[in-house]
């Protein structure tokens, strides 16, 4: 969408349009001025019209029977707002999606282009949830796989969600589900070898309680370590029956010591750079119990990126 063009006038626009030879009837020019336009001419044909917003002072073709019967929506008023929605999410609007209205295109902060519905940037923006780029998502799920011996061909040919494609070291392709290798849990059915989990892992998960009564829906991240892959986590984390959890990423550490220590530091850095995102106990304790810090979602893409520090760390002592 341009944005340099002087407030005031559309230049380009007001004359490219092919001017329809009617007079404009002064009941309409009351309406277009009730509903925040001004009528500049009759264009195309005896249905269209040429309007100038009277917030942002630019023009924009209309129909007639929108604006007596509806009320038109300025679109750079509409770029103008959902640019600033897309700044507040943490991404760059691009503009809306040619084929379907509720879809925009977004530049995400690692460069790749996001096709997202508005309804979720403006969840992301009020921080009730995160922003996910696919592709940086599959290249993290690459290296993991890696650490292990393992090569991400891609999804799964039947097209299950959770399952992807691998290529083992021994040359064997079969499916495994992303949960498992996350954890280092495939068994390779080619060379028979068993899967050798690291000692300890440093986790982080998603933990989301559905509303009850007056309290509305929560959701939190959890952060932790453990010794073990935390299949059972409603009953380690203490979570009721309802709450719905997710794991975002798992890094396998080379020792119980090592995990530990990590996670530790890993929460006095948090907690000292982003007090904000810690959230009180008093507002989980009836759905969560743990003894170590909860944070919001939008504090993901943080703790994410220093996950990625810790395991490019960890990997480096692999294989
Ligand atoms: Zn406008
Ligand atoms: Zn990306
Ligand atoms: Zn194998």
């Amino acid at each position: 969408m341009c944005t340099s063009t002087p407030p005031g006038a559309d230049p380009a626009l007001s004359t490219a349009l092919p001017r329809f030879p009617a007079p404009i009837r002064p009941h309409w020019q009351a309406t277009a001025a009730a509903k925040g336009f001004r009528i500049l001419a009759r264009i195309r044909d005896r249905y269209h019209l040429l309007l100038r917003c009277r917030t942002c002072r630019r023009d924009f073709p209309a129909k007639l029977f929108v604006l007596m019967r509806g009320q038109p929506l300025c679109p750079h008023c509409l770029a103008a707002r959902r640019g600033a929605l897309a700044a507040e999410a943490g991404v760059a609007f691009l503009g809306p999606d040619p084929d379907h209205a509720a879809y925009g295109q977004f530049r995400a902060p690692c460069g790749h282009i996001l096709r997202r519905q508005f309804e979720l940037i403006a969840r992301v923006a009020r921080g009730e949830t995160g922003l996910r780029c696919e592709t940086c998502h599959a290249a993290r799920e690459a290296a993991e796989a890696r650490r292990f011996g393992w090569q991400r061909l891609g999804p799964c040919p039947s097209g299950r969600p959770n399952y992807r494609l691998y290529r083992h070291r021994c040359g064997h392709v079969q499916r495994v589900a992303q949960a498992n290798m996350l954890w280092g849990q495939c068994d390779c059915a080619g060379c028979g070898q068993s899967w050798s989990a690291r000692p300890s892992f440093l986790y982080l998960f998603e933990i989301r309680l559905p509303g009850r009564g007056p309290r509305p829906a929560r959701q939190y991240l959890k952060l932790g370590y453990s010794a073990h892959p935390v299949k059972r986590h409603r009953h380690q984390l203490g979570l009721p029956p309802e709450a719905g959890v997710a794991v975002l990423r798992v890094v396998a550490m080379a020792s119980g010591h090592a995990a530990c220590a990590c996670e530790t530091a890993l929460h006095r850095q948090l907690r000292r750079a982003h007090p904000d995102a810690v959230v009180p106990r008093a507002e989980f304790a009836d759905g969560i119990n743990v003894t170590r810090e909860i944070y919001r979602p939008a504090l993901r893409p943080v703790i994410e990126a220093a996950l990625d520090r810790i395991a490019a760390d960890a990997g480096a002592g692999l294989s």
